[in-house]
Order: structure tokens, then C-alpha cells, then sequence
């Protein structure tokens, strides 16, 4: 590493049991009385977007409870009809990534059209939105702290095209992690979300601009993680092991926001956009795979991940420690009854070199800081992973 830069976000962050009660309090201090609530009907379903209501009272004045997975850019127009109509201030992502996304593309995108400019892109990290994004996850995969969101938007040819924008300003204003409101996450979400959360957490490992406190941070949630994933699986109640995780993710999220992912990344939106394979699902099977290829030339940083994973390094050296990594990876994955393999998931082999072709495009793939230059060496990882 040659020198690094840091960039860090005005943030508020609230960890700990009960931690969305501190929502009120929070709003009055910045100064916001008039919230829109995006989430998925999960939510309503299982109360917690009444206890929003309950405690927002007249500040909550509408709410959007139908997001589905990726943003779709018909819902964004929906969302963005209702803020005008109820002259929002704020707006509340609560859920997953999905909602929370709709959350940041509703305030920035409401912020041009309630200024006439179109879009500048935010220079300084402390920019600041006119309709500040407040993010309550529920499940682990990081977006409540990065400035990045993606819509899918419909293309010409009839197609659809998730476009990505990131933004200092989009960086949610105050995220509350309580993890109470992660007790009823399913085990199949709390499996490939919480996977989707270690994956971040080793790519900043090896990441091409990681720094000291990237890489301290992703150790501790790789310890995090490591410690209680497993046991929120099986025991979804466990109050201690939920809390270790939900740590985890925010250590997964933090660095997300903050260097490079790398091959792993990119594989999994490649397997999302050209093969269909759900986001989590795509981590489980590709993660082991992604650590192999890199194990070689990343061997000290990657047995690093591995003794916080818990490895005992035994005499062994950086490589064999690395390749230790990948294999705990695995054993780890299959403990959560989740696909390990391409083939499982209906991705035929006569797919594998398009995958491979769209993974040579891919930036993330791009930043991976071994080179994955060749149609071999991107076909080398899909081949292990079918
Ligand atoms: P998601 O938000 O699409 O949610 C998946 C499902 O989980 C939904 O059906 C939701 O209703 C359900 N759910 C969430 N919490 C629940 C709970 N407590 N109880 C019961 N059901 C619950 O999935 P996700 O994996 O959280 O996020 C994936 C999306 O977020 C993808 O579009 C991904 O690209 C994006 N993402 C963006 C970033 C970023 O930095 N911008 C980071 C990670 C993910």
C-alpha cells in the first residue's frame, strides 16, 4: 500500500436494542417534521412499520409500504408523486437495501426537481441533501451507510438496466441498527444477507485503496460475523448473537462505503444481471471461489481475514493460511443451507463464458487488485463455482 486516502460521511449512528426509539428525538434535533416512510410489505406485515407510525405520530405523513427488489424506476415515479403531494422533508428507508435505496433516489431525485437544477454531483463529503435520507436496516447488507444507490431503469429494446449513481449527499443523515427489528428476519435472508456482509468485510481485506482503518474495521466485523451468523441462523431469537451480527454489518457497510470491492463483487452482479441468481445467493456460492483465485497473490492479507475468522495459523504460512480461509469460508456457507454451486441454482454450463465475457466489463471485477485480465481467468473462478 503507497500512501491512502479516507474519505468519512456526516453521519449520525445509533446502535442497541431500542435504538429506533431515538427516532423522534433525532428528527426534532435536525429539524424535520414532515417524513415519508419507503419499506416493503414484510414490514407492515410484521409491525414494524406501525411502530413508526406510533412513534413519528403527525411527522409521519405518508407512507410507501410496496418497494420491491432493486428499485424499479416506475416505483421511483410513484414515490417521488407522493413526496411532492405530502411536501416531505425527510424520508425514512426501513428494511433492506431495496427500500433503503428507494429512500436515497426519492431525496435526491426530489431535490432537483424542487430546485429546477439538474443533478451536480457533490464534491465535498459534507454536502448536504435537502431531504435527508434517515436508514433503519433489518437485514445485513450495508447500504444504510454508503452513498450509493441503484435504480432499474427500463431501456428502449424493452430491457431493463440497474444504473447505479453515488453521492456524498446521498450517505443516509442518521441510521438506527436496532437489533430487535432483525429477530424476524428469515433464516434463508439472515443466511445470504449476512454472508453479503462478510463478503464485504474481506474484499476491503484486499481491497486495491484499502487503508488502516478500512482494514481494521473489517477484521472486527469479520470477528463479528464469524462469531454469530451460524447461531442467528438457528436460534433467529438469539439477542446476542442478532447484535454481534448486525455489528458485523455495519463493520461490512463502513467499509463498503469507504474502498474497492473487488472480483467477488462483481462476479455476483454479473450472476445477478446475466444469470438471474438472486444477490445473496450469488454471495454464498462465489465467495470461497473468490478468495482461491486471489490466495496467491494476496496470501498475508487474506490469512490476516482468516485468523480473525478464527484460523490458527499453526506454522503454516501466509498461503496455506489463505487457502485455509477459502476452505472455513465454505464450511461456513454450508452450515446455512444455502446453494454452494452455480449448476444448483439453474445457471447452465454453456452460460459460463458469457458470464465470463460480462465479468472482464465489470468494474468491480476491474478493481480486483490481482488482475482478472483474461477470459481464463475469469472462466478459472466460474468453473469452480458450477
Ligand atoms: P431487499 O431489501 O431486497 O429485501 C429482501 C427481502 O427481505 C424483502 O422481501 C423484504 O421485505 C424482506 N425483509 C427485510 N427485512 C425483513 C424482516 N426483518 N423480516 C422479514 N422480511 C424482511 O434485500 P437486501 O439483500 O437487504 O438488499 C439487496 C438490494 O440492496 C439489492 O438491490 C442491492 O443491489 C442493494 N444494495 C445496495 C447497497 C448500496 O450500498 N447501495 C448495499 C447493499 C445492497
Amino acid at each position: 500500500m503507497n500512501g491512502y486516502q479516507v474519505v468519512t460521511y456526516a453521519q449520525r449512528v445509533v446502535f442497541g436494542a431500542g435504538a429506533l426509539d431515538n427516532l423522534p428525538d433525532a428528527l426534532a434535533d435536525f429539524g424535520l417534521k414532515r417524513a415519508m416512510l419507503c419499506t416493503t410489505p414484510h414490514l407492515t406485515a410484521n409491525g414494524h412499520v406501525a411502530r413508526v407510525q406510533a412513534l413519528l405520530g403527525d411527522h409521519l405523513v405518508v407512507v410507501f409500504d410496496q418497494v420491491e427488489p432493486h428499485v424499479p424506476d416506475y416505483q421511483l415515479e410513484e414515490c417521488l408523486a407522493l413526496a411532492e403531494k405530502y411536501n416531505i422533508d425527510s424520508v425514512i428507508g426501513l428494511g433492506g437495501g431495496s427500500p433503503i435505496g428507494m429512500a436515497k433516489a426519492v431525496s435526491l431525485e426530489l431535490e432537483a426537481r424542487r430546485t429546477g437544477v439538474a443533478r451536480v454531483v457533490s464534491k465535498h463529503p459534507n454536502d448536504q441533501p435537502l431531504i435527508p435520507t434517515i436508514a433503519i436496516p433489518t437485514t445485513y447488507a450495508g447500504s444504510e451507510m454508503t452513498p450509493v444507490y441503484g435504480v432499474t431503469r427500463a431501456q428502449p429494446d424493452g430491457s431493463t438496466r440497474k444504473v447505479t449513481v453515488r453521492d456524498h449527499k446521498i450517505t443516509p443523515k442518521l441510521t438506527l441498527y436496532d437489533p430487535l427489528l432483525t429477530l424476524n428476519l428469515p433464516p434463508s435472508l439472515t443466511a445470504s444477507t449476512g454472508i453479503n456482509a462478510l463478503a464485504h468485510c474481506i474484499e476491503s481485506v484486499y481491497s486495491a485503496t484499502r487503508n488502516p482503518l478500512s482494514t481494521a474495521t473489517a477484521l472486527l466485523g469479520i470477528r463479528y460475523i464469524t462469531a454469530s451468523l451460524v447461531r442467528c441462523f438457528r436460534e433467529p431469537e438469539n439477542m446476542e448473537a442478532r447484535t454481534l451480527m448486525f455489528m458485523g454489518a455495519h463493520m461490512g457497510g463502513t467499509c463498503l462505503s469507504s474502498v474497492l470491492m473487488g472480483v467477488h463483487h462483481g462476479t455476483c452482479h454479473v450472476l445477478g444481471g446475466t444469470a438471474g441468481v438472486p444477490h445473496g445467493i450469488a454471495n454464498s456460492i462465489v465467495l470461497p471461489h473468490a478468495i482461491r483465485y486471489n490466495a496467491d497473490q494476496l496470501a498475508d492479507l487474506i490469512a490476516m481475514a482468516g485468523e480473525a475468522m478464527g484460523i490458527v495459523r499453526d506454522g503454516r504460512t501466509d498461503l496455506e493460511l489463505a487457502e485455509a480461509t477459502a476452505d472455513s469460508v465454505y464450511l461456513l456457507v454450508s452450515q446455512l443451507d444455502v446453494p454452494q454451486h452455480l449448476q444448483e441454482v439453474g445457471v447452465p454450463e454453456s452460460l459460463l463464458p458469457k458470464l465470463a465475457e460480462n465479468m472482464l466489463k465489470s468494474s468491480a471485477v476491474q478493481d480486483n487488485p490481482k488482475p482478472v485480465a483474461t477470459l481464463e481467468d475469469a472462466m478459472s473462478i466460474l468453473r469452480a463455482a458450477w
